[in-house]
């Protein structure tokens, strides 16, 4: 079995100004072929640090995959401290990157100047990768000393900029991999719930988990907009893993029932679009503690204009009075996070924009303006529609939710749109009411 450590350059890695998206990538990638990162790590821009870094990983894994600190600045000194490790420090030019980081500058209007020169040296004895999309090249180091324990080893250098990371891990690292490695079948497969806590969603799932074949595993992995259950089965044959995964996932779905969202990448937001595409109606929502995050979600999906007609984020009373036509006697009566404000906010989206379906958030996000009677998470949310008779009808729900603006925005729009599936699917108020969280 291939073993894969990852080892990431960069000071602002570590101060959490950039998020590693990096590791998360190459991770996912070769998972993909079944090759399986085992260690992931982060360093300074600091020689000592990568030098450190390295000699560990390389002693335990077969290959190493770096990213960053490749470019022609005083901070990047990756380059310079692998040549130090591996060539005594003595580096060549590389003519072919030369030519390709002269026409680069060129192309782009950039005087090539010594920095540019210097992005052509590499350590001797390096395989250069060259950077179709960049002016820093990859590079890549075959081992096979006393600190490899005589086996030979891959160390992989990749650009830290994410797109042409991509490219290369793609193009060299992959192929590479694939050609020197006899590689395992990894199957991940996940299916996405939203309604449940995690607790309570294990507890009810507890008999289909027991009864698991024990070379499928299962993983809970929850967060604002559901949880997910990922079934994983390594060295298998995929065919007959997927086919044992797609029956095990039939017999949860009976378990799970309206709690199903549908596959990955599947979200409340994608099953609600699905039925209204099948069904050939049209939404529209009103929004104020959500600030129009129900709408981006929608929106975020190509093809929404055919069921989503538009939203208004009406966050003061008074654009909830003049746009939506909520009585301002009621928001003075009952405050404007109130059940009467959010029944009246979607009719008025209902009746404006003509749609079968309308859906309104009204709520205290924090961490600011909340009272003993609506503290701060206290949501009102609506759902309107027209019956076949062309009346007019309202639901409306009051959630508690916590403390964190960001959480409650989140979980508010989420719940707002599962209201309108559950209802979609016809799953009963009773059920709504106690089924819940
Ligand atoms: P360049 O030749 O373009 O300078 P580089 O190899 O020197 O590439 P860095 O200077 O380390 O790359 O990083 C360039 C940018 O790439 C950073 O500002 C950061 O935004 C992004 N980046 C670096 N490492 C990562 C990472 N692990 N995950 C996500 N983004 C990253």
């Amino acid at each position: 079995m291939v073993s894969i450590e990852l080892i990431t350059v960069g000071d602002e890695l570590l101060i959490g100004q950039v998020v590693d998206t990096n590791s998360a990538w190459i991770g996912r990638e070769l998972g993909r072929i079944g090759a399986q990162v085992d260690r992931i790590v982060s360093v300074h821009d600091a020689a000592e640090d990568i030098r450190e870094a390295v000699r560990t990983a390389l002693g335990r894994a077969d290959v190493v995959v770096m990213t960053g600190g490749l470019g022609p600045t005083q901070d990047d000194i990756t380059k310079t401290t692998l040549a130090d490790l591996f060539s005594g420090g003595r580096m060549r030019r590389d003519e072919a990157v030369f030519e390709h980081v002269r026409r680069i500058t060129a192309e782009r209007g950039i005087v090539f100047n010594e920095l540019n020169r210097a992005q052509a040296l590499v350590p001797d004895g390096c395989t250069v990768l060259p950077n179709r999309v960049g002016t820093a090249p990859g590079m890549l180091f075959v081992r096979s000393d006393e600190t490899t324990n005589g086996r030979e080893k891959l160390l992989f250098s990749l650009p830290g900029v994410p797109f042409e990371m991509k490219e290369l891990l793609a193009e060299q690292v992959i192929p590479a991999i694939r050609s020197r490695f006899a590689l395992r079948s990894v199957v991940h497969r996940t299916m996405m719930t939203f309604g449940l806590a995690e607790s309570a969603m294990a507890e009810r799932i507890a008999p289909w988990e027991e009864a698991l074949p024990e070379w499928l595993h299962l993983a809970y992995l929850p967060n604002a907009r559901g949880i997910r259950l990922r079934l994983s089965a390594y060295d298998v044959e995929p065919a007959a893993a997927n086919a044992e995964i797609d029956r095990q996932f039939a017999k949860l779905n009976e378990y799970v029932g309206p709690y199903l969202l549908g596959y990955e990448p599947a979200s409340v937001e994608s099953a609600v679009a699905t039925i209204l595409r099948q069904k050939q109606q049209t939404l529209a929502v009103a929004e104020s503690c959500t600030g129009g995050s129900i709408s981006a979600r929608i929106t975020a999906s190509a093809g929404a204009a055919e069921y989503y007609m538009g939203g208004v984020t009406s966050y003061s009373n008074e654009a909830k009075v003049r746009l939506l036509g909520v009585s301002a006697a009621d928001i003075e009566r009952h405050g404007a996070v109130s059940e009467p404000v959010a029944r009246q906010m979607a009719e008025g989206a209902l009746t404006r924009f003509g749609t079968d379906y309308a859906i309104a958030t009204t709520g205290v996000a924090g961490p600011g303006g909340g009272t003993p009677e609506k503290p701060v998470g206290t949501v009102w949310m609506a759902l309107a529609w027209r019956t076949e008779q062309g009346r007019i009808e309202t639901l409306a729900r009051l959630m508690r939710f916590g403390e964190l603006r960001e959480q409650n925005i989140e979980r508010a729009a989420t719940h707002a749109l599962n209201m309108l599936r559950l209802h979609l699917l016809g799953v009963s108020e009773a059920f709504q009411q106690t089924g819940m969280l």
